[in-house]
């Protein structure tokens, strides 16, 4: 026997800890014991429970050898095989005794049979139960029996009280939570639709307890947000500095840009800290937004600080900034992990006497040795690529009283933004600057890499440039280094009379910035690079990009990767070399990136494709994911949880308890992190 101390370790595997863990950790499935099945109406693909005697079987009783056995029951017969039986079935299935068995049913060699089926002596004919008995999830070492023992007991002694308001729930006629619980762990017959009719997350029982999940999300997104209003933001009302860079700008910003540019302005201006999303696809123009806020602070006395998630993005940031910044008289600083010892603690010093304005740089920016003592805005782009750790990460420390604007060209659809980003405030620039060309995108065989190498001179010969792009190599670095640079070499055989360039992620960080000068300044025809390239480089004059092994690709490295032409005025184009046979979801894949432009159409596809989890980076994060909501499937009940959310937080009289109960009881010890 093990003891309740060891039982308590190893359900801890589960996450099972309190009470009402192991109440709401629910079945997967069901077995149907209420009723047993004649032999004779058999038929194969359901799993049922049958009685008979058994007539005969054929092994010896040696221990670990396979078992085979006739059963009847007077109208027909089935056989049942167990591989390497245990002791304890040989003893069960003695000839002549009278046993129940349950499993799925399949045609064998001959004739019906259940192969493992779970089985019990019978000789008294016990009376059935009137009850499904519930399959629950489970890891190695813990069986369904100790399982069902310990949530049996748990749902005694857990609170299952009502947390939602008694009005909504007449309202809404949905069941009490008490009686959604204790149905689905051991439910009638009845209320569960037969196997593989349809989904029985849609019935009563299981919606209500999928909407208390999303209530207590949209619950804890919102403890997040007012926790954070209430520690309060330095106003940044001087518009002096903005409107002197935007009559500087080469160019007018689109309606959609002045329209997010103006979200934020009303956000900075307020003494309650900014958390804002800007949103835009591929090239659609969010780094003068950026800069425009970023002026607006600084010329109202504050520091900004802007992190990008890789060095490479950082510096393109740090090219294009400059020029726009400096001359109204703003100081720039760099700093990213590989600068030297001395030129990091010399920047850093700069940042902290007050003297540098902006910082430009990666995750080296919310080192806890770099201290702002005035920081009034921190902005991060591409903020997907981040991870909702680091963005939490970001808020805390000294940044908390900053206001906070990410960026992504990730389209967050719009079931996600609801629901992992309801603690945010959303822009969308749904333009594209005028000019742009649309991009011909095509699927071509590997195998002809030599006509791929023939397009980038023709482009090159039309005062173009082009990228090369080859994939990641997961499980080494080296390898993915040598494919890109034998790549390079080859291509600079196929084109001596072209100027090839190579960037990688091993390079220094200096030779980096000179491979990516130069490309930007023409000197370089094409730039062959790993997938550093990735997100935000910007060289409108490049036109043609192509994508070695794009199958090794996800959609939305594709579409980023895509997104690096197309800048220009020129007819831009993307070729996807496919490497084949590859498997049907790569195969989907590519057929998405090039039937579709649509970073939001392309987005709904990956979530589709990849589940939200894996889509948000939010899995690495540990911040809450929905264990039983299905975002595609229960968008109702999104939006009603979002609803049920408000009443229950705007109910200062009597919901606050009710608030607290019910968070604790979905997050438990986790709320600190919904709460950061
Ligand atoms: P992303 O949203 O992908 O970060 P960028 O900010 O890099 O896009 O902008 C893409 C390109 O479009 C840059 O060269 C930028 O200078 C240019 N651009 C941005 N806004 C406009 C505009 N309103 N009119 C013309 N060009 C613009
Ligand atoms: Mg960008």
């Amino acid at each position: 026997m093990t003891s309740a101390r060891a039982d308590r370790g190893r359900f801890a595997r589960l996450g099972l800890h309190r009470a009402i863990d192991f109440a709401l950790h629910l079945p997967l499935r069901y077995e149907d014991l209420t009723q047993i099945t004649p032999l004779r109406g058999l038929v194969p693909g359901v799993s049922v429970q049958v009685r008979g005697v058994v007539s005969a079987t054929d092994s010896g009783p040696r221990r670990g050898s396979n078992l085979t056995v006739r059963l009847f029951d007077g109208s027909g017969e089935i056989t049942l095989r167990f591989l390497h039986a245990q002791p304890w079935i040989r003893a069960v299935l003695l000839p002549g005794r009278t046993i129940l068995a349950h499993g799925l049913v399949r045609g064998g060699l001959f004739g019906l049979e259940m192969v493992h089926p779970t089985v019990r002596a019978d000789d008294e004919g016990a009376p059935l139960p009137d009850r499904l008995m519930p399959i629950y999830p489970t890891v190695a070492g813990i069986g369904q029996s100790a399982l069902r023992t310990a949530i049996r007991s748990a749902l005694r002694e857990a609170d299952l009280g009502e947390t939602i308001p008694p009005d909504l729930i007449r309202e809404l006629a949905i069941p009490g939570f008490a009686e959604a619980i204790k149905s689905l762990h051991t439910p009638l017959p009845a209320d569960v639709p037969p196997e593989g009719e349809e989904d029985d997350r849609q019935s009563p029982p299981w919606r209500r307890i999928i909407l208390d999940e999303l209530i207590a999300q949209q619950l804890a997104l919102a403890r997040a947000r007012s926790a954070r209003d209430q520690v309060g933001a330095a106003p940044l009302r001087d518009d002096a500095m903005e409107r002197r860079l935007l009559a500087k700008l080469p160019f007018r910003l689109t309606s959609a840009q002045a329209r997010v540019v103006s979200e934020i302005g009303g956000d900075l201006g307020a003494s309650r800290a900014m958390h804002r999303l800007l949103q835009g696809d591929v090239g659609s123009g969010k780094t003068v937004v950026a800069a425009l806020a970023a002026a607006r602070a600084i010329g109202s006395g504050w520091q900004v600080a802007l992190m990008a998630p890789t060095e490479i993005l950082a510096e393109q940031h740090w090219l294009k900034l400059r020029p726009w910044l400096e001359p109204l008289g703003i100081r720039v600083a760099w700093l990213t992990g590989s600068l030297r010892g001395t030129e990091k603690r010399a920047v850093r010093a700069a940042i902290a006497s007050g003297e540098v304005d902006l910082a430009i740089g990666t995750h080296a920016l919310v080192e806890e040795t770099t201290a702002f003592p005035r920081l009034g805005l921190a902005i991060v782009d591409e903020q997907h690529r981040f991870g909702v750790a680091q963005r939490l990460a970001l808020v805390g420390a000294d940044a908390l009283r900053a206001h906070l604007l990410m960026m992504s060209a990730t389209p967050i659809p719009r079931t996600l933004a609801m629901s992992y980003c309801a603690d945010l405030d959303l822009s969308v620039i749904d333009e594209l600057p005028p000019g742009r060309s649309p991009i011909v995108t095509r699927v071509i065989d590997a195998g002809r890499r030599d006509e791929v190498a023939h397009r980038v001179r023709q482009a090159v010969v039309d005062g173009r440039q082009a990228y090369w792009v080859c994939p990641l190599v997961e499980e080494s670095e080296t390898m993915d280094l040598k494919d890109a640079t034998e790549t390079a070499v080859w291509l600079s055989d196929q084109l001596p009379d072209l100027r090839v360039g190579l960037v990688h992620g091993r390079l220094h960080a200096s030779d980096k910035a000179k491979v990516m000068a130069d490309f930007q300044a023409g000197e370089i025809d094409v730039l062959v690079s790993t997938t550093v390239i990735e997100v935000g480089v910007d060289v409108p004059n490049a036109s043609l990009m192509v994508i070695e092994h794009a199958e090794r690709f996800g959609l939305a490295q594709l579409h980023q990767l895509r997104g690096r032409v197309g800048r220009g005025s020129a007819a831009s184009a993307c070729v996807l070399l496919a490497s084949y046979p590859m498997s049907a979801v790569a195969k989907e894949r590519l057929g998405i990136i090039r039937d579709t432009q649509d970073g939001f159409e392309i987005a709904r596809r990956d979530l589709l494709l990849r589940g939200p989890g894996e889509f948000l980076g939010a899995r690495q994060s540990g911040l809450p994911m929905l264990r039983f909501a299905d975002l595609e499937r229960d968008v109702d009940l999104l939006e009603m949880a979002r609803r049920i959310a408000g009443q229950m937080l705007g109910d200062k009289a009597g919901q606050a308890i009710n608030v607290n109960r019910h968070l604790d009881r979905w997050l438990g010890g986790r709320t600190a992190l919904a709460t950061v």
